[in-house]
């Protein structure tokens, strides 16, 4: 199923290079932490990742993810898995209970669904907001100059457990002003986490002090028609 992609050696290359980033930023080993992102990807694909020891993956859709990782989860007990796509009320119960964090809160009626849903379930789960850099008005996430409230709002009135920020900057333009821009709104709002750069940019991203970066393509190869 994986044809000719060999994931192992592919995860292997993008973790070395991860190194090299974080040694040239004058950055500690470790201080940027790789989310392989397997959407699209059966779990057959994913399997080899596991197996050499990976254990932090994002998804971006809860429909997929509930079909391919509760058998995982049992296999690879401390797999951790990050919500990276966009998430409908509708489905915040799901995405709780499966999640090991959610990195797409983007807007006030999600954070409070989660927070009702924490309280409810008592699942504990890492929250981070996702801030529209680029200020597109197709993209989600909240506003780089609404982001300080915000974050006051999920932190002090909905007891979230803001661990940090993310961001997908425009897709046509140079990341790194809008890295940038990220680590600046983290830092002044105390957040430890900023989740930025993929496949292309990643070490542009750990330049600018990602501590999370999310790729996919460059471990698992090309994305996969959608199962459904
Ligand atoms: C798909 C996706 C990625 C990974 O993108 P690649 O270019 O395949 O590395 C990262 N972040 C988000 C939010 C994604 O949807």
């Amino acid at each position: 199923v994986t044809d000719d992609v060999d994931v192992a050696a592919n995860l292997d290359l993008v973790l070395d290079q991860i190194n090299q980033a974080e040694l040239s930023a004058g950055r500690p080993t470790g201080a940027a932490r790789l989310v392989a992102v397997s959407k699209t990807q059966p779990v057959e694909a994913i399997r080899p990742a596991l197996a050499a020891g990976h254990r932090l993956y994002g998804e971006n859709r809860v429909q997929e993810a509930q079909a391919k990782w509760p058998e995982l989860k049992a296999e690879f007990p401390d797999a951790r898995l990050h919500l990276i796509g966009p998430l409908q009320t509708n489905k915040v119960k799901q995405a709780v209970a499966l999640f090991d964090a959610i990195q797409t809160l983007d807007r006030p009626k999600l954070a409070k669904a989660i927070a009702t849903e924490i309280a409810r379930s008592g699942k504990e789960i890492d929250c981070f907001i996702e801030i529209n850099v680029g200020e597109e008005e197709q993209k989600a996430g909240i506003a780089p100059q609404e982001a300080d409230a915000f974050i006051a709002m999920c932190r002090d009135d909905l007891a979230l457990p803001i661990m940090g920020l993310m961001c997908i900057p425009p897709a046509a333009a140079e990341p790194a002003p809008y890295f940038a821009l990220l680590a600046k709104i983290a830092e002044r709002n105390e957040l430890a986490e900023i989740s930025m750069g993929m496949s292309a940019d990643y070490e542009t991203a750990i330049e600018f002090g990602a501590s999370l970066v999310r790729v996919g393509t460059a471990i698992f190869g090309p994305r996969r028609p959608r199962p459904d």
